[in-house]
């Protein structure tokens, strides 16, 4: 297994609107039993992620903690990309991050620019592993290349819906984490008819079966965003359901594949 401090269901935390409400979010997620939370410099909750981590009372050494930087429109000079891990970090209120991704290989993206400076903020002690986001083989490889720490994770939208056969793989002969973004393909998982007629079978609901497909497979956590004490409940407790191989090989027979996340600038539509 990949690095082992990273656990396997963690709280993802993207809404368009109601940003402030992830300190609350946060902290009750923490209080429930969560200890780890995925955010972004994009998301702009990075500082209400914060508060809810100081006001939960969780110690920062049992708590992961994710984000990312890099998106379209970071400008492309070499120093800026210290400035925007500094800017993360400032806005969370701590020293050092447990894992910091290229939130997308696309726009100004450019790794003998990027990858240098992630190297440099783990050398220092600002961020503990790298991860990457949004990629495809060829430009993992070539990410792989250039980086000196190695690759932690990589977080690309999967789901029954989108099962990612290719990068699974990918992981798991390279052993970092595939985090799992919308693992409840943002909620359409509860319509889907084999995911139904599987937890009714386990007496559980089609998003803890979602979430319990993607940890049957090694390497592979996945980051819910809930916002309801009880979905936040109910996910975490995914981990303990556990599926036999006709519910697995059901799910992966979902002739089906839609893709959420779709901008222009994803390499898979190069
Ligand atoms: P998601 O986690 O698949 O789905 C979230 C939706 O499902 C929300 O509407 C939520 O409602 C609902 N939900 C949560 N638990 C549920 C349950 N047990 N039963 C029924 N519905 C439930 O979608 P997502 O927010 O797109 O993805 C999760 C996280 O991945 C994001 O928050 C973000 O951290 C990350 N992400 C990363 C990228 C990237 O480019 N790296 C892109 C997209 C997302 P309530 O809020 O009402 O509970």
């Amino acid at each position: 297994m990949p690095i082992d401090a990273l656990p396997r269901i963690g709280l993802g935390t993207y809404s368009d609107d109601n940003r402030d409400q992830w300190d609350d979010t946060v902290e009750r997620a923490l209080d429930v039993g969560y200890r780890y939370v995925d955010t972004a410099q994009v998301y702009e909750n990075e500082r209400y992620v914060g508060d809810g981590i100081a006001a939960s009372g969780v110690d920062r050494d049992e708590l992961f903690l994710a984000t990312k930087t890099v998106h379209v429109d970071v400008p492309p000079e070499a120093e800026a990309v210290p400035e925007a891990i500094d800017g993360c970090l400032d806005r969370l209120g701590v020293d050092a991050v447990d894992l910091l991704y290229v939130h997308w290989p696309a726009g100004v993206y450019d790794p003998d620019v990027v990858l240098p400076a992630f190297d440099e903020a783990v050398a220092d002690g600002r961020v503990r592993n790298v991860g990457l986001s949004n990629f495809a083989p060829d430009l993992l490889d070539e990410a792989r290349e250039v980086l000196d720490a190695p690759l932690a994770a990589h977080q690309v939208e999967m789901h029954p819906l989108l099962q990612q056969d290719e990068l699974v793989d990918y992981a798991q002969r390279h052993d970092h984490w595939l985090v799992a973004y919308s693992p409840l393909a943002q909620g359409e998982v509860v319509d889907v008819p084999v995911l139904r007629d599987i937890a009714e079978k386990h007496d559980a609901t089609p998003a803890q079966v979602s979430l319990a497909w993607l940890l049957s497979k090694d390497n592979v956590a996945a980051i819910p965003k809930a916002s309801s004490e009880a979905h936040l409940r109910e996910n975490l407790a995914a981990r303990d359901l556990e599926l036999d191989d006709e519910d697995v090989a059901r799910i992966e027979a979902i002739d089906r594949e839609k893709r959420l996340i779709d901008p222009d600038h994803g390499p898979w539509n190069r």
